[in-house]
């Protein structure tokens, strides 16, 4: 069976390229970036070079990078690393509701230990107000931590407000800009962002790189120590194949950046008014414009998303879900919930993020089988009734394994 991927917010296939370079650097050219001989300085050659095309990815310079394992790792040393070397500046931070767990559960952390957190809510597609941005700030604020766009539905912050407010109340800013990085235009300087967190995996490099960008002069001190690597911040031999990878990903994705966007907006906005127009009781999640190129966000009404997710799995079709049983949790999405959407609602909800690879033909192919699947659905549910109104029912009717 042909097989289609529609998960590129979970993570994307390595660019056959890359792939083919980290290879290169695991193999014939496996040197230690720290050693002084020929083999070691191929190998810092290379980092450097990958420092380079990372940072003109995003506006930076290549001394404000600093290589991480991934987006979780560059989340708790920018957070972690402002607050512990701020601390006497302050003790608040503020973050919004929405955020990675990477986020959230590192500022829980923080909060056991003396610091305070002020979570923002978002309106219903998921947008913090800078009005109670505003309102939140303290004398003690050190810290705004706001993500630049959402995993789950695609909406993308005001940004550039929230990087001209901080500067002036002389805040650092910090973005998880994991799902915008390589898949959205990023300037760090137009935006004033002071601290940016990518990872590899989410724009066709390997898992387990990633790199943290902090402005010049920005105050952090290292949450990981050892060796005096990436500049004393960040311990730890370079991983460079995954750094090798990062780079070229990153001068990929700078070239193709505005071809990629403009075809993947197309298929996006296709399956959002094809399934708009053509499936009853839904509900488009996120923001209408203002999200990631490759989001898709659909809450339907009287169904489970896990048994649409198995659905669409036995038609070789990989998909993702909001909701409570796929997640492995019991909690629906925090993020939809955040935004207003019932436990129920919540439910029934189907991510589709597109990449690069996908085609119109894909796209038309799921948007052939969705409405056979939905319909038949929603015929096994008792909550789907002729007058088609939404009962209140258990939240978790059909889930019997968590
Ligand atoms: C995937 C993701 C992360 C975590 O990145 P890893 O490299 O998988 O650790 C953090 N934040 C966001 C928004 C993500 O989508």
């Amino acid at each position: 069976m042909k097989r289609i991927y529609f998960d590129h917010s979970a993570t994307t296939p390595v660019d056959k390229n890359v792939a083919t370079s980290v290879l290169e650097y695991m193999t014939d050219k496996f040197g230690n970036a720290s050693s002084i001989h020929s083999f070691g300085r191929e190998a810092r050659r290379a980092v450097e070079e990958s420092r380079e095309k990372v940072a003109a990815l995003i506006g930076a310079t290549p001394n404000e990078i600093f290589f991480t394992s991934g987006g979780t790792e560059g989340d708790n040393l920018a957070i972690k690393g402002v607050a512990f070397a701020n601390r006497k500046k302050g003790n608040h931070i503020i973050t919004s509701a929405i955020e990675h767990h990477a986020v959230l559960h590192t500022c829980d952390y923080l909060e056991k230990h003396g610091f305070q957190i002020t979570y923002l809510p978002v309106d219903e597609y998921g947008m913090i107000r800078l009005e109670d941005l505003k309102n939140a700030v303290t004398d003690k604020t050190i810290l705004i931590s706001i993500m630049f766009a959402n995993n789950e539905v695609g909406t993308i912050q005001p940004v550039k407000e929230i990087g001209a407010f901080a500067k002036e109340r002389g805040i650092y800013f910090h973005t998880d800009a994991v799902q915008a990085a390589g898949n959205y235009p990023i300037d760090v300087k137009a935006d004033n962002i002071d601290l940016l967190t990518m990872s590899g995996h989410k724009f066709y490099a390997p898992k387990g790189i990633g790199a943290l960008y902090i402005r010049r002069g920005v105050r952090i001190e290292s949450i990981q120590h050892g060796g005096a690597h990436e500049r004393n911040l960040r311990a730890g031999t370079e991983n460079v194949p995954g750094i090798v990878g990062l780079g070229l990903a990153s001068e990929i994705a700078k070239n193709e950046m505005n071809n990629r966007v403009e075809r993947i907006s197309k298929l996006r906005d296709k399956i959002i008014s094809e399934v708009s127009s053509n499936i009853p009781h839904t509900k488009l999640n996120g923001h209408p414009k203002l999200r990631l190129p490759g989001n898709v966000n659909f809450s339907f009404l009287y169904l489970e998303g896990e048994s649409l997710l198995l659905n669409l799995d036995m038609k070789g079709i990989g998909a993702s879900s909001g909701s409570a049983c796929t997640s492995g949790s019991l909690d629906p999405s925090h993020v939809l919930l955040a935004m207003g959407l019932t436990h129920e609602v919540a439910h029934g909800s189907l991510r589709i993020s597109l990449g690069h690879d996908n085609t119109e033909e894909e796209v038309d192919y799921f948007l052939e089988v969705l409405p056979e699947i939905i319909d038949r659905l929603r015929a096994m549910s008792p909550l789907y009734g002729e007058s088609a109104e939404l009962k209140p029912a258990n939240p978790c009717s059909n889930c019997h394994v968590h």
